[in-house]
C-alpha cells in the first residue's frame, strides 16, 4: 500500500514572502505539490488561470460549495477563496505531499478535518521590513499602506497556531529551513516504518 504524502498549510501576511518561498521550495524538491485554489477575485496582471488560481465566478463557487467540492473556503476581504478536496485527496493518496497556500481561517479548518495536518507560518524579520515590502513601489496613500498593515497584523496575530513558524529574513537560509522541516516530517519512525517495512522486517530477521 503506499503510504500517504503529508499536507502543510503555508500561512503569512502578505508582504512576508510566502510565494517566492514556497515556489522555490516546490521546485527543489521531489515529490511535493501545491494545490492551486479557486478563487472569485479578479487575475492580477501576469497570473495565469489553472496556474496561480482557478479563477471561478461567484456562482460557479457558489455551485462548487453547494457539491461540498471544497475542503475549505474562506472569504478573505470581500472574495472567496476555497481548496479542491478531490485533487488533495488524490494527491495525498498517491503518496505526494501537499502545501496549502492558505490564510489562518483556512489552515484553522484543516487542522480540524485532517488533524495530523502540519501548520507553517512566515513571518517578515521585523515590522520596518514588512511596511516596506507593502509600500510596493511606493505608489499607494498612507491610508492604504496602513490598511494593509492591519491586515498584516491580524494574519500574523495567528502564528500561534502554527506548528513551525519560519523567519524571511535571509532568502536562502528561509528556504533551507523549510525544506528542513519537510524533510524531518517524511523521516519520521511511524512514517519510515511504513514505507521501509520490508527492509526492517529484513534486517531483524
Ligand atoms: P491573494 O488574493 O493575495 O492571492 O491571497 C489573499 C489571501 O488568501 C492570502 O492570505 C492567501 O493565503 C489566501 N488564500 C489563497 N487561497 C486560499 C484558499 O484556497 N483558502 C483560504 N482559506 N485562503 C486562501
Amino acid at each position: 500500500m503506499q503510504t500517504r504524502g503529508n499536507l502543510f498549510t503555508v500561512s503569512a501576511p502578505s508582504g512576508a514572502g510566502k510565494t517566492s518561498l514556497v515556489t522555490a521550495l516546490v521546485d527543489g524538491l521531489d515529490g511535493i505539490r501545491v494545490s492551486v485554489s479557486h478563487t472569485t477575485r479578479a487575475k492580477r496582471p501576469g497570473e495565469v488561470d489553472g496556474v496561480n488560481y482557478h479563477f471561478v465566478s461567484q456562482d460557479q463557487f457558489k455551485e462548487m460549495l453547494a457539491e461540498a467540492a471544497f475542503l475549505e473556503h474562506a472569504q478573505v476581504f470581500t472574495n472567496y477563496y476555497g481548496t479542491s478536496k478531490f485533487w488533495v485527496e488524490e494527491q495525498l493518496a498517491s503518496g505526494v505531499d501537499v502545501i496549502l497556500e492558505i490564510d489562518w481561517q483556512g489552515a484553522a479548518q484543516v487542522r480540524r478535518l485532517i488533524p495530523d495536518t502540519l501548520g507553517v507560518f512566515i513571518l517578515p524579520p521585523s515590522r520596518e521590513a514588512l511596511h516596506q515590502r507593502l509600500n510596493g513601489r511606493g505608489q499607494d496613500s498612507a491610508e492604504v499602506i496602513d490598511a494593509r498593515m492591519k491586515e498584516a497584523i491580524n494574519e500574523m496575530s495567528h502564528y500561534v497556531e502554527a506548528d513551525y513558524l519560519i523567519i524571511n529574513d535571509d532568502f536562502d537560509t528561509a528556504l533551507a529551513e523549510f525544506k528542513a522541516l519537510i524533510i524531518s516530517q517524511r523521516l519520521k519512525q511511524a512514517r519510515q516504518n511504513e514505507r521501509h517495512r520490508r527492509l526492517l522486517a529484513d534486517l531483524l530477521s
